[in-house]
């Protein structure tokens, strides 16, 4: 769904929107499903821009970190993002940002996006690393099995090279 800002007058707009984030819109791995997003706020003029805020909550399977499972993500947080239309746009895009416009987002046209708004508070609160289980056993580095199934492989535990050469020296000095 898409808004056009030029429209909003000194009303502000309401928002309450479910929008489905594809796993192509936000650029992770962690993501490999749609996730569906309830965005609720308001738009309203400020200043030279559009200030838009409000919370979302969203719901959808993230990639367990180890086994590659589907984990449920749920999450619900606020956001506040201020847009400005490309005529406002500074001259020398990195000379003119401040530190207090780095939640200014600048337009390539008057409509914004609520699709891509929802994707990239998706990205912001995604966590580092999300686990099926605190116990979740991984994948078999060497064949790929899923470790937390019944007898999902019979590879031998990988053995660090360098152990494996104290070893050898511990068995050549007890037969000596
Ligand atoms: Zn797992
Ligand atoms: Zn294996």
């Amino acid at each position: 769904m898409k808004i056009d800002l030029s429209q909003i007058d000194a009303e502000p707009l309401s928002i309450n929107e479910v929008l489905v984030v594809a796993p192509e819109q936000v650029d992770t791995n962690q993501v490999v499903a749609p996730i569906s997003v309830r965005l609720e706020g308001e738009v309203r003029p400020l200043g030279e821009g559009y200030a838009v805020s409000g919370r979302w909550v969203a719901e959808g399977p993230l990639t367990c970190s180890r086994c590659l499972e589907p984990v449920l993500w749920e999450v619900e947080e606020r956001f506040s993002v201020e847009y400005r239309l490309p005529s406002t746009a500074p001259l020398d895009a990195e000379l003119g940002l401040g530190k207090e416009d780095l939640d200014v987002v600048f337009l390539d046209g008057t409509e914004l996006d609520l699709e891509e708004l929802a994707a990239e508070q998706i990205v912001l609160a995604l966590p580092i690393k999300i686990v099926c289980d605190q116990d979740c056993a991984g994948l078999c580095p060497r064949c790929g099995a899923n470790r937390n199934r019944e007898g999902a492989c019979r590879c031998q535990p990988e053995i660090d090279p360098r152990w494996a050469a104290l070893a050898d020296l511990g068995g050549s000095e007890q037969s000596s």
